[in-house]
């Protein structure tokens, strides 16, 4: 048995910057991996789609070239050089974490999988690791749908897209989440041709409607069929090819492709864990139950990032770590319930989002304020030629408080913070609305559109 102050499951986006803190505060920890380093966001999902983003942008600029006054005479991908380039910067982030945690004094490294065999002992291999505290941070996998030939037609998944370098002539992507519409528009750009396919009777059925059919817009623009509305899903071989039985109701009843991406939503990693020989609770969909401090029922016991259910981004899994050293090693009662919701689809252009949505403030029956702009009033969009999109943003009536925001066009993902970081100061809209702001920014009509803020 080796006995350790701490034992972490896991090197995710919480995992080894809590290894950090607490070898520093020193302690003897011990981190476990079964796989690559860094987890999703470094191997298969936010760094190696925004690389691979990257070069579809590079792509899609050049064949717009033209609008610019730009002449290019002709545009191929080479998809193992963009593959090439998506691996390196995935290994710089991976190999660097690697080393990190190697060199850390007093941490130790396992490789393998771990098992708890009671609520203070893990298991991995043949070594037996106990302590006093253990921090889950095991993440989540693509969840696979119970359609019906599934399990009898090749598909790929955001993990087995990385190991593509050629390009597919047809890409059917089930799913019109974020990941699934991610792919769809990179793989178009790279020159497949793409089609996606939703059950919800709109894509990113959460998202306002406007903002659902906004990314909707953007997707047909590059000619991106959307199929939404699927019902009865069922897959099976013709000839070399994949038929999707589209029981939606425009038609033809069928998309035919030649891959197959499965990208309808995650599931943690929790199922193999032996949380049952710790006692540690889940919910009905595996995710580990915690408090507002990531504490889980059994004490000694953590659940930080993907596999807690109470945030599902890089940023949030880091904000995780955040918490639960800030309460151990600092006194500092930081909790979950602070955080504001924030993300990013990254689509070009992008959608930024903070907060709650436009259908949540008219649900809540409380007086809101709202305003909007389209992307074709923002002078820098014009500028860059990037006018698809629009700004909005929701005020309560009575605090005049930000309460949430999206920004779908050119710089969403950067601009939704000016308004983020206010609501974080819990300051009135009118302090941003009074802001000078750099001209010509995106940014610097946020307090223009402020000032047309008018009653839901
Ligand atoms: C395609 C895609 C794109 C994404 N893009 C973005 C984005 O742009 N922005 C964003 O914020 N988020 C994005 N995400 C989500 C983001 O990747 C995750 O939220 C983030 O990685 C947080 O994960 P985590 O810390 O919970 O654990 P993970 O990163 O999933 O890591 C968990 C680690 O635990 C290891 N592990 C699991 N079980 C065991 C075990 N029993 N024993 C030992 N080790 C184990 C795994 O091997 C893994 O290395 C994306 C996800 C995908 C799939």
């Amino acid at each position: 048995m080796n006995r350790y102050d701490a034992v972490i499951i896991g090197t995710g986006q919480a995992g080894p910057s809590l290894a950090g803190r607490l070898a520093g505060s020193g302690m003897e920890v011990a981190v476990i991996e079964r796989k690559l380093f860094g987890g999703t966001c470094v191997n298969t999902g936010c760094i190696p789609t925004k690389t691979l983003i990257a070069s579809a942008h590079a792509a899609h600029l050049a064949r717009r070239a033209a609008d610019f006054g730009v002449v290019v005479e002709s545009v191929t991908v080479d998809m193992k050089r963009t593959k090439a380039r998506k691996d390196y910067v995935s290994a710089l982030s991976r190999d660097g974490l690697e080393a990190w945690l190697g060199n850390m004094k007093k941490c130790t490294v396992y490789r393998g999988h771990a098992r708890f065999e009671s609520a203070h002992e893990v298991r991995v291999g043949t070594e037996l690791l106990a302590a006093d505290r253990i921090f889950i941070n095991v993440g989540a996998r693509a969840s696979i749908p119970p359609v019906p030939g599934l399990d009898k037609v090749p598909y790929l998944t955001n993990s087995s897209m990385m190991e593509i370098d050629f390009l597919p002539r047809h890409l059917l992507i089930v799913g019109g989440g974020y990941i699934g519409i991610e792919f769809a528009q990179m793989y178009r750009r790279f020159g497949s041709k793409v089609t996606i396919v939703e059950m919800a009777p709109r894509l990113m059925q959460r998202e306002d409607e406007d903002v659902s059919q906004g990314v909707r817009e953007i997707l047909e623009a590059e000619d991106i069929e959307v199929r939404v509305g699927a019902q009865c899903l069922a897959v099976e071989t013709q000839g070399n090819d994949i038929k999707i039985n589209v029981d939606c109701p425009d038609n033809p009843a069928e998309s035919v492709g030649s891959h197959l991406l499965v990208a309808t939503g995650r599931r943690p990693n929790t199922d193999d864990l032996g949380l049952e020989k710790a006692g540690v609770p889940m919910d009905k969909r595996g995710f580990i139950t915690v408090d507002d401090e990531l504490r889980t029922s059994i004490p000694g016991i953590w659940a930080l990032g993907d596999c807690n259910g109470r945030g599902a981004f890089t940023h949030t899994s880091y904000n995780d770590y955040e918490i639960v050293a800030a309460n151990l090693l600092d006194g500092d009662k930081r909790r979950v319930s602070d955080r504001i919701l924030a993300y990013a689809l990254y689509t070009d252009p992008p959608l930024g989002r903070a907060g709650v949505t436009e259908t949540e403030a008219r649900a809540s029956g409380r007086p809101v304020l709202i305003a909007k702009r389209p992307m074709t009033q923002v002078g820098r969009a014009v500028e860059k030629g990037e006018t698809q999109g629009f700004m909005k943003v929701i005020v309560d009536g009575e605090t005049k408080q930000i309460l949430g925001a999206a920004i779908l066009g050119t710089g969403g993902d950067e601009v939704i913070h000016s308004l983020l970081d206010v609501m974080y100061a819990k300051a009135p809209y009118t302090v941003v609305e009074r802001a000078v702001h750099i001209h010509p920014t995106v940014s610097e009509l946020i307090p223009t559109m402020l000032e047309e803020l008018k009653p839901l």
